[in-house]
């Protein structure tokens, strides 16, 4: 992110963008360099960014469309290094699933 310019600035900055730069889990507030840009395109920005009191991470992304501007966002235990590591893997299927489950009732 731009660490050149202070976020929010005025009352309406701060209003749109209160939740982005708010932690949903505690509420602190996130400064800019907190921010960890994974991609950017003209499409949108992917990021992360890491609340400093509880530790929990925010993984979300921005997409702007020809309407406007939308977000996403997951909070997760996940660290930046646990997402970096596995956004890239492919998915877990049923049958690996099945059986993890079959291998866990044989350890009960
Ligand atoms: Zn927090």
């Amino acid at each position: 992110m731009n660490n050149n310019r202070q976020y929010p600035k005025t009352p309406k900055e701060k209003r749109v963008y209160g939740s982005f730069f708010q932690c949903p889990f505690c509420r602190v507030s996130y400064t800019p360099d907190q921010f960890d840009v994974l991609e950017s395109s003209a499409r949108g920005v992917l990021y992360v960014v890491e609340c400093l009191k509880c530790h929990h991470t925010l993984f979300g992304s921005f997409f702007f469309t020809d309407e406007g501007m939308s977000s996403i966002g997951m909070l997760t235990d996940f660290t930046k290094e646990d997402i970096l590591k596995f956004r890239h893997k492919a998915p877990i299927s049923a049958d690996e699933l099945l059986l993890l489950y079959e291998q866990w009732q044989k350890v009960k």
